[in-house]
């Protein structure tokens, strides 16, 4: 039952680099937005630990500390940042109509959607652990590859992404062992043979990880090949999984023009989705790029769109 509805100019879904950049553009316009910030607040990087490719932090940051950076700046101009998560929108509707923790209802005349995507897991129970503890478990190897250096290290999956990130990880590691479920690779063609054609990388076919060792950092993983039923150990230091991205947009669907992962379609160099008014910034947009400050780059974009929008219907 709705307890509350309030009406915004600007409303933005969502608290990684692209949600607080829109907030920071749109509240220094003027637009007074409002912005809620899902279950993680500050998002994908709360969970990683050194951040040292974005730019302006010579010596590196934190994933925490950047996010906590970009909520004061966002903050500093005005923005009301909200803890809540975004359950279920009308967005068809006029104002468009968001609601907040099922109760709270918000009519908006824009909505920035910056609800980026979560990386899928294996899903056992050491892999949880030490990628909590930040012991070793990662799924993005352009962020964490480089604490790797002249190690070895495994990374799990056979699509574009882990063909993409063994790709990269070789060029740093001594050696890569990659993880493949199958006797065959869903990557493209291209992909694959970049990769067969890299001698530190050693494909595992038909190939799953039977549990990833180590007390408070990654020790060694113990794979099965699931034709013959043999156990491997693998020592290595860096456990990569690269499974796939599932984009934060189930509450979209059916309103939204998404492709078939669930990744808003967006027109050509712009944030603007099928729907006026209503724009998609940063990874649930996005399934190319995924890096921070291209997902900080889009938000700034959506918050020029909403502005330019609201400036051409009269409203700002
Ligand atoms: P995909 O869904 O394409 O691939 C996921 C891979 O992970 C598959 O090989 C799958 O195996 C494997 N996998 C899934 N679950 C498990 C599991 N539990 N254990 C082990 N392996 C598992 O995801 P990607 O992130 O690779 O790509 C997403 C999209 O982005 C694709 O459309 C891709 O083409 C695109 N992309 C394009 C790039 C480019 O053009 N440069 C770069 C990166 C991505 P199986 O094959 O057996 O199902």
């Amino acid at each position: 039952m709705t307890q509350q509805t309030e009406h915004v100019k600007c409303l933005i879904i969502g608290s990684g680099p692209a949600g607080y950049t829109a907030a920071i553009y749109a509240a220094r316009a003027d637009l007074k937005p409002v912005l809620y910030t899902g279950m993680t607040p500050g998002g994908q990087l709360t969970e990683t630990t050194e951040v040292d490719n974005f730019p302006g932090y010579p010596k590196g940051i934190t994933g925490p500390e950047l996010m906590e950076d970009l909520k004061a700046q966002a903050e500093r101009f005005g923005t009301q940042v909200r803890f809540g998560l975004a359950t279920k929108a009308d967005l068809k509707a006029n104002p468009k109509k968001i609601w907040i923790d099922e109760n709270i209802e918000i009519t908006a005349d824009t909505v920035i959607i910056s609800t980026g995507a979560s990386a899928k897991w294996i899903g056992l129970p050491n892999e949880t652990r030490l990628r909590m503890n930040a012991g070793g478990v990662s799924a993005c190897a352009v962020c964490d590859g480089f604490f790797y250096r002249g190690q070895d290290v495994a990374i799990v999956g056979a699509g574009d992404t882990a063909a993409e990130e063994a790709t990269y990880l070789s060029k740093l590691c001594k050696k890569v062992y990659m993880i493949v479920r199958r006797s065959e690779m869903r990557a493209s063609k291209a992909m694959q043979h970049r990769v067969t054609n890299t001698p530190n990388i050693e494909i595992l076919w038909d190939s799953e990880t039977e549990d990833i060792l180590g007390e408070n950092v990654v020790e060694g993983v113990v794979v099965k090949n699931n034709k013959t039923n043999e156990l491997r150990t693998l020592n290595v230091t860096g456990f990569f999984v690269a499974i796939g991205h599932k984009p934060n947009t189930d509450i979209f669907k059916g309103q939204l023009n998404m492709d078939d992962l669930g990744y808003i379609d967006v027109a050509g160099m712009s944030s603007k989705t099928n729907i006026e008014g209503v724009f998609a910034v940063g990874d649930c947009a996005d399934k190319t790029y995924r890096q921070a400050v291209t997902a900080a780059g889009s938000g700034c974009m959506g918050a020029l769109d909403a502005e330019r929008y609201l400036a051409a219907s009269g409203n700002h």
